[in-house]
């Protein structure tokens, strides 16, 4: 109960401070909800009171729930568009197409009220329309009540039973969600692939399921002495239950999404780690030897990952994170991530360290996945580059090399498109998944060369103490990385994010002290340039653009700026020159690094 006082204040406090600075307004919802599930036919009934608050300065007059199941059905969108695109993903293909009708996934609506009156409502595809009967006015809270009956489709796409490795339930996406409405207006994309944007809030939801599965997933177990299952005071005896059923009861205060899984033989650790956070392991008790093994490995290195993120980025505000077996791969959820488990050790830790990395950016930062995706994959996966590098003692210079190389290859073969791009909107997957996981890492691996290291890491503290728990944009990362180092930013979210120019910069002579570098590409960027002169001796300089209006913290010599409409650069140095090499860090992504040097003959 404390834990959720807490949590509400923080949430209240950082709100108010988000309203008084810029005029910041989130919409709020408060779930109860239960559900029996039937393990034998993979459905459940639920029913869903929910407390809707209208933050915004609009009356409403619909609202719109996401109905993610229905997506799982024949000749639904996310089933047509994996058939037509150039490169489905070999998770989906045309599996959906061939679901048997006991195993597609739906949600059907028994009844909708709005404060105890019924409500028109229209099921299209993956989204619930609501045509409501009162407004909703501005300030004002409005309760929905709502009876349905669910089906769980087989394990396609991050949730659904039975997956590869034999999970029996992955429950994400599971139940009806409102959509979120914030600053541009409702927000309801049909479920085609990804992603996902909710609304913050406190969930109470009520399990009742067959008692020997075991539950882990987003949220404070409330009756652990009734359930067991390794979440009991071993010193307190256990209240049994001669129910065929357990009633599992979770509270998660301040969360936008909740995930569960349940399995009848996951082996349940707890790891209580030095700052009070217990991380749960979940995975299935009959896996090989050298699994069984890997998953007790990655326990301690678990408990190095959530260190490494709350010092680089901000502390992790629960007490509990579960990394549980489940789902097709790794996705990322509140307070918990689902993995598939059969991996190699390295491979076991690198998804824990994605996954987990995504708790600050897509959970506690919760930018619209769909459409700012690389603000959240490219973030993630910045930060545990970072992480997996330290804690494996990897050493490496740049821990960014593989973005870099994606980056590059994408774009010498054309298929590049912008990270302004919807998410779903992409030609192929391929574009999707190296903007927003290569290109948006090198957004922020980019700027250390731009603003310095140490400006690039005091932005993304700020970036979290400004905009947890609400939904930051690309203008608030560009807003907050120009406070923290004095330099104009604007340019480079342009170009970086809403067009495919790409940087070229070259040396293009030099004449006894005499150096001329011609910008190629359309993108401009700052210049880091290291000059050997013919007695051997060499020097650093760096030519700040013109639109930064200042220069990032550095040793070298700072020289005078440059233009961007000019395409060549000419300066002097006190001694004849030998070489001439463009930014040796290699963090410029320069799409033709055979130019970046010159040698005298
Ligand atoms: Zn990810």
């Amino acid at each position: 109960m404390k834990k959720i006082i807490l949590f509400l204040c923080i949430s209240t406090c950082l709100s108010f401070y988000g309203q008084q600075n810029y005029n910041y307004w989130q919409q709020h919802v408060d779930y109860t909800m239960d559900i029996d599930v039937d393990v034998t036919k993979f459905q459940y009934k639920g029913t869903q009171k929910l407390v809707y608050t209208n933050n915004s300065p609009d009356e409403l007059s619909h609202v719109y729930y996401h109905l993610y199941f229905n997506a799982f059905q024949p000749n639904s969108q996310m089933d047509v568009r994996s058939r037509n695109i150039e490169d489905p993903d070999g998770r989906v293909t045309n599996r959906i197409s061939k679901l048997k009708p006991e195993e597609i996934g739906y949600i059907k609506i028994g009844s909708l009220k709005q404060d105890g009156k019924n409500v028109q409502y229209k099921v299209v595809g993956t989204i619930l329309e609501v045509t409501l009967s009162t407004p909703i006015k501005s300030g004002k809270s409005s309760t929905f009540d709502m009876t349905y009956d669910a089906q769980i489709p087989k394990q396609i796409r991050r949730s659904g039973q039975t997956n590869k490795e034999g999970v029996i339930l992955s429950m994400a996406q599971w139940y009806p969600k409102m959509a979120e409405y914030d600053f541009e207006g409702w927000h309801t994309p049909p479920y085609i692939a990804r992603e996902f944007h909710g609304v913050w809030g406190d969930f109470d939801v009520t399990i009742h399921i067959d008692k020997n599965y075991t539950i882990g997933g987003t949220g404070y177990l409330q009756n652990p002495q009734e359930i067991g299952h390794g979440y009991e005071d071993k010193s307190k005896k256990l209240k049994k239950s001669k129910s065929e059923k357990l009633s599992w009861h979770f509270k998660a205060p301040n969360v936008h999404d909740f995930m569960w899984a349940a399995d009848p033989e996951y082996t349940h650790d707890i790891l209580k780690t030095a700052k009070g956070i217990d991380l749960h392991f979940f995975y299935k008790r009959n896996l090989e030897e050298k699994y069984l093994k890997n998953w007790k490995d990655l326990q301690p290195k678990t408990a190095q990952l959530m260190s490494f993120f709350s010092e680089n980025i901000g502390q992790y505000p629960y007490k509990q994170y579960s990394v549980i077996q489940g789902g097709d791969g790794g996705m990322e959820y509140a307070m918990s991530t689902l993995i598939t488990g059969k991996r190699g050790f390295g491979s076991l830790l690198g998804v824990t360290s994605h996954e987990m990395a995504h708790t600050w950016f897509q959970f506690l930062l919760a930018t619209n996945e769909s459409l700012h995706p690389w603000m959240d994959e490219g973030f993630t996966t910045y930060i545990s580059n970072k992480a997996e590098n330290e804690i494996l003692k990897e050493g490496r210079n740049n821990p960014h090399k593989s973005s870099y190389l994606s980056y590059k290859t994408i774009v010498e073969r054309g298929y590049e498109e912008s990270l302004s791009t919807h998410s779903d909107r992409y030609h192929t997957n391929w574009a999707y998944s190296t903007a927003s996981y290569s290109k948006g890492n090198l957004f922020l691996s980019q700027l250390e060369y731009i603003i310095g290291k140490e400006n690039t890491e005091k932005g993304l503290l700020k970036y979290y103490k400004d905009f947890s728990f609400k939904h930051p944009t690309p203008n608030d990362i560009k807003r907050v990385m120009e406070k923290v180092s004095g330099i104009h930013l604007g340019w480079y979210l342009n170009e970086w994010t809403q067009t495919t120019h790409t940087i070229d910069y070259s040396v293009k002579s030099i004449e006894a002290k005499t150096i001329i570098l011609e910008r190629i590409g359309q993108m401009p960027m700052p210049i880091d340039v290291e000059v050997t002169y013919l007695d051997g001796s060499s020097e650093s300089f760096n030519i700040p653009l013109e639109m930064m209006r200042a220069n990032k913290p550095t040793v070298a010599t700072i020289l005078k700026d440059w233009g961007w409409a000019n395409p060549t650069y000419t300066f002097k140095t006190a001694k004849a020159v030998k070489s001439v090499a463009i930014d040796k860090s290699k963090l410029m992504a320069d799409i033709n690094e055979g130019n970046n040097s010159l040698q005298i003959e």
